[in-house]
């Protein structure tokens, strides 16, 4: 019989490296530094914050995670209609052209704030866009959940899902649409800071021709392990990873603890042969990092 212990041992052994996870400088509920501490005491080797448009986070995570920690971002774009997710990875976080253009977008993400307000204002919920601000730090990429955060506070609603149900979700009044990059700027950015481009949870875009039609765009990698990515599923997007030449990673995507209160940070990612896979790849794309801290 497999003790509890053991299953946990098992567990740990397995997953080596956490690439997706978010923090308080976008739309996670903790810290970097809290993010670094539980990421070293559930021996965790190697990851990346990805945190949504800002690299922000990164020193804080970078000073205490006592492991490899990877430069990390979430760029959204718009592919045909959808909110497609790119990852990226191992870019170099003083790149100007990437804190340029994350910079721009921080600022949209601010402005929108302002007009969900005005839309909120006009259904007589009273919000103002500086009860948001002071909510978060100044270095926050802000976002709808923060708005959902700031209608529990006051009271118009009792969870984050019925915010986006009644408010702010996709065509509802209070809605209002993010300011995005193309696929082909996402990963042109990515790529001119010396980083690799991946696209982030196929499983979650509607459309499943996205899957097919990203190959026809430079990218690197795709997500594979990720929880939106059915079972069911696994098997094609690793076909077409082979079939492609692209590497596979994957991460919690963690933002706050589930609905039972559990921690799933570190609980999904790659193991150590899929890391040995993509470190080379970090090198043999000439990466930022393989620079900085394999000194390839
Ligand atoms: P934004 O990027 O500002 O449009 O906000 C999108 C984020 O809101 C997603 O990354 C999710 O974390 C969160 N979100 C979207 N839909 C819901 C929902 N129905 N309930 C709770 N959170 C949601
Ligand atoms: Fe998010
Ligand atoms: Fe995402
Ligand atoms: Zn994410």
């Amino acid at each position: 019989m497999i003790t509890v212990k053991n299953k946990i041992a098992k567990r740990q052994n397995q997953i080596y490296a956490d690439l997706h996870f978010h923090s308080t400088f976008s739309d996670g509920k903790f810290t970097p530094e809290f993010l670094a501490d539980y990421l070293n005491k559930n021996k965790i080797s190697v990851a990346a914050l990805t945190d949504h448009d800002t690299i922000n986070g990164f020193d804080e995570f970078k000073k205490y995670f006592q492991g490899i920690a990877i430069t990390g971002v979430e760029l959204s774009t718009c592919f045909r209609n959808e909110d497609v997710h790119i990852l990226g990875y191992g870019f170099d976080p003083k790149n100007e052209d990437i804190l340029f253009n994350l910079n721009k977008y921080q600022n949209y993400r601010k402005k929108r704030i302002y007009t969900i307000c005005e839309k909120l204002n006009g259904l007589k919920i009273k919000i103002l866009p500086e009860t948001i601000f002071n909510m978060v730090g100044g270095d926050t990429a802000l976002g709808r959940p923060h708005v959902a955060q700031a209608l529990i506070n006051a009271g118009f609603v009792n969870s984050m899902r019925e915010a986006f149900i009644e408010y702010i979700g996709y065509e509802c009044p209070a809605y209002v649409p993010k300011e995005k990059m193309t696929l082909d700027q996402a990963i042109k950015l990515i790529h001119n800071a010396n980083g690799i481009a991946i696209l982030a949870h196929p499983g979650l875009y509607k459309n499943d021709y996205i899957l097919e039609e990203i190959v026809t765009y430079p990218i690197d990698g795709i997500e594979l392990y990720h929880s939106s990515n059915r079972k069911n599923m696994m098997s094609g997007i690793l076909n077409v990873a082979e079939k492609f030449n692209l590497i596979v990673t994957g991460g919690s995507d963690f933002h706050q603890l589930n609905w039972q209160g559990k921690n799933l940070l570190g609980e999904l990612g790659i193991d150590h042969d899929r890391w040995i896979e993509l470190k080379n790849i970090l090198i043999e794309k000439d990466t930022f990092i393989a620079k900085d801290i394999f000194n390839k």
